[in-house]
């Protein structure tokens, strides 16, 4: 598999503005944030995307997304509500190849998505 921005900001490669962080799951901020507040949710395992994760990683994507309801919680979020996304190959728009969760909150948002 091949690496990525995301494998490099895991390894502390390059820096990134971490929020969260547990045996299996890193979040930072977007650099290019669409919302007042807007964090990937980053498996440490490298799945590429979406399409290609499997039953033995049922566990850790239910962890991706219970670590970004509790940081929502934690910044507030929950009672009006936030987002969650995550874009899959070319028309699901995802540009990083590897396996994230968008948290976007802060401000209402729009349906249907762009
Ligand atoms: O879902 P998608 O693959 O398009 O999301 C990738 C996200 O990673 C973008 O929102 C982009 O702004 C973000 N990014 C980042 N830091 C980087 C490279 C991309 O936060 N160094």
């Amino acid at each position: 598999m091949g690496d990525t921005i995301f494998g490099k900001i895991i390894r502390r490669e390059i820096p990134a503005d971490i929020v969260y962080e547990d045996d299996d799951v890193l979040a930072f901020r977007d650099l290019n944030p669409q919302a007042p507040v807007h964090v990937l949710f980053v498996p440490r395992k490298a799945i590429a995307t979406l399409d290609a994760a499997s039953a033995e990683d049922a566990e850790l994507l239910g962890k991706l997304l219970l670590a970004a309801a509790s940081y929502a919680r934690q910044e507030g979020l929950a009672e009006k509500g936030y987002r969650t996304v995550v874009n899959c190959n070319e028309h699901g728009g995802q540009t990083v190849f590897h396996l994230h969760v968008h948290l976007l909150g802060g401000r209402p948002m729009h349906w249907p998505p762009g």
